[in-house]
Formats: C-alpha cells, sequence, structure tokens
C-alpha cells in the first residue's frame, strides 16, 4: 500500500546562483517537479509514497531517480526513456527573491509518458492519487494523466491537484487556464496558490476561487496566501488558517511541503474526504503550515522538507 502516489513534472532545476570569482554566472543543479516535492515530503514525515512519470537516459534522469530512490519514494513506475531528454529549467532569481523559469529541451520526457505506460497497479494500491501540471501541456502526457485519473477513480483514491502554474510552460495563459481547468471536476481537493486563483477559476479573490471550486464539485479547496497562511474551504465554509510566524530564508517548496503535511494530517485524521469538517481541515492545514514553516527557513526545496519530530516540536 502507498499512502500517496505521484504524477506530473520531474525536471531539474539550475538556479541562478550568484557569480563565480571570474565573473562568471553560476548555476546550482536542483532536483525539481512540485509533485516530487511532495512525495519527499510525505516521506520525511513517514508516509510510504510512489511516482509515476518519465526521465531521460541521461545523467539528469539518474540524479532525479537517485534523489527520489534516496527518500525511498517508490520508482517502479517512473520510466527511463532513451529517446527524449530530462527536462531542463534555468531558474533566474530577482533581487525580491522573485523565480522565473525557462524551459530548454522542451518537450522533455516527462511530457511524453503514455496512457499505457502508466502502471495502473500502483495507483490502485494507493490511498491518493496527486496529480500536478506540467504534464497537461502536451500530448501524450495530457492524454496519460486523464487515463491516470480515471483508473485513480475508479479505484477508489482521494484525488488531489495541485497546477504549480510556470507562465513559461504554457504558449499563452488562456490555453493553460483551459487545460488546467479540465480536470478539475475529477478532483476531490485542490491547492492552488494566489497566482493561480484566476487562471483556475476566473476569480481573484481568494475565498471567491475556492467557492468556485467547491461548485465544480471539489470537496477541500486550499488557496495558500504566503506568508499569512492558507484559506480553506470546505461545503461547510470557508476559514483562514494563519502561517506561523519564522524568518523565511527561502520559500522554495513551500507550496509542495504544506501540501505534504495537509496529506499526511488527512490520511492520518481517517476523515471520509466526502464529508470531512471544516474544523478537521482547519487541523490538516494547520499541520501543512507547520511543515511549510520549517520548510522555509532553510535553503532549497526537497534538502529543506523536515522530520515528523521537527513538526511536532513547532506545533508543541
Ligand atoms: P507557493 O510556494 O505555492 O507560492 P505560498 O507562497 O502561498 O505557496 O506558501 C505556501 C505555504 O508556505 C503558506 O500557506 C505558509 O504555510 C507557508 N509560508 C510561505 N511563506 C511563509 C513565510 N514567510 N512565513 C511562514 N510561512 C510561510
Amino acid at each position: 500500500m502507498f499512502s500517496v502516489t505521484a504524477l506530473g513534472e520531474l525536471l531539474i532545476d539550475f538556479t541562478d546562483a550568484g557569480i563565480s570569482p571570474a565573473g562568471q554566472k553560476l548555476f546550482e543543479r536542483n532536483p525539481g517537479g512540485a509533485p516530487a516535492n511532495v512525495l519527499v515530503a510525505l516521506e520525511r514525515l513517514g508516509k510510504s509514497t510512489a511516482f509515476i512519470g518519465k526521465v531521460g537516459a541521461d545523467m539528469h534522469g539518474d540524479f532525479l531517480r537517485a534523489t527520489l530512490v534516496t527518500t525511498d519514494v517508490n520508482c517502479d513506475g517512473l520510466i527511463t526513456d532513451p529517446n527524449y531528454f530530462t527536462t531542463l529549467a534555468f531558474v533566474a532569481l530577482s533581487e525580491e527573491g522573485e523565480r522565473t523559469f525557462s524551459f530548454a529541451r522542451k518537450p522533455g520526457a516527462d511530457t511524453r509518458l503514455a496512457p499505457e505506460e502508466i502502471r495502473t497497479d500502483i495507483i490502485e494500491k494507493s490511498r491518493v492519487f496527486h496529480v500536478g501540471s506540467l504534464s497537461l501541456t502536451d500530448e501524450p502526457a495530457r492524454s496519460a494523466t486523464i487515463a491516470a485519473l480515471k483508473a485513480a477513480k475508479n479505484a477508489g483514491c482521494i484525488l488531489s491537484y495541485d497546477p504549480n502554474y510556470r507562465a513559461s510552460l504554457w504558449d499563452n495563459p488562456e490555453v493553460a487556464s483551459v487545460q488546467m481547468q479540465s480536470i478539475v471536476e475529477y478532483m476531490d481537493l485542490v491547492k492552488i496558490n494566489e497566482e493561480e486563483t484566476t487562471l483556475l477559476t476566473g476569480h481573484d479573490d481568494p475565498a471567491q476561487a475556492a467557492e468556485a471550486l467547491l461548485a465544480k464539485g471539489v470537496k477541500v479547496a486550499c488557496v495558500t496566501l504566503g506568508g499569512e497562511g492558507v484559506l480553506v474551504a470546505t461545503k461547510e465554509g470557508v476559514a483562514m488558517v494563519p502561517a506561523f510566524t519564522v524568518e523565511a530564508v527561502d520559500t522554495t517548496g513551500a507550496g509542495d511541503s504544506f501540501w505534504g503535511g495537509f496529506l499526511c494530517a488527512l490520511l492520518d485524521s481517517g476523515a471520509d474526504v466526502a464529508d470531512i469538517s471544516l474544523e478537521d481541515v482547519k487541523t490538516c492545514a494547520r499541520f501543512g503550515n507547520a511543515v511549510a514553516s520549517l520548510c522555509v527557513r532553510r535553503r532549497g526545496g526537497i534538502p529543506a522538507m523536515p522530520t515528523l519530530d521537527e513538526v511536532e516540536s513547532v506545533l508543541s
């Protein structure tokens, strides 16, 4: 049994790391892809997870696989495809720490996953099935994602979605909006951030955006609001769950660590998602905020994910 299986982007981030003594721009290689970050967060919290996706037969694909295997994420459903390169992204940082992505080698291996390559046996053994958005940008990965969602729904999994929108991935925001919205109808849980509210729902206001998601059949909607915390919504109503006050050093992976924590607490609660109370959702969000508060205090995404002991000491 797996607590959570995820499908979606798996890529390398080359992040701006300043200027060398010789005056040359330096980039630091990091494993990336939001769904994988969520799984690593869950593994650190003691949950069993699996990843479904595709990398190229190159040093970057090997590095990604090794990163996940080292963290105990099951990679039986991760295919190495000799015909494509692993997706690479270069990340520029503004003075305020804003990250701008530019993708190289597009389409990368992770967008080449085909429906018949999906390990439905892994999905069927999972309680939660989580997807990201990069797999929606190109065929055949878009069809593979839809096929996987149908398999997960039939297997009785809880379906979870974080669009993790990156402007440079889509030709234009209208196309992104349509493709992202096309899978909302499958979802039990949707987590978005402030920048995604309009794209996914047409509403700028977080509460209205969350309510629009519920109107489409989503059971729990979360809109993360950075250092302010998260707005949560169920059919019972909307509530704000404040973030923990910490000195944020690097917000890479903040949303992913929050969602790993949220899913961990949801699984532990044993609640029926179709009927979960707003109080229970607030408790899950508080746990997610605690995980994210530890993540933002350290540099990096995957290396910054906290252990269960660390989270419990924040909560006590
Ligand atoms: P994303 O990384 O998707 O843009 P947010 O920036 O909204 O997501 O942050 C996600 C979560 O991370 C927040 O809901 C909060 O729990 C936590 N977080 C982010 N920034 C801070 C901060 N400065 N202080 C404390 N917690 C933070």
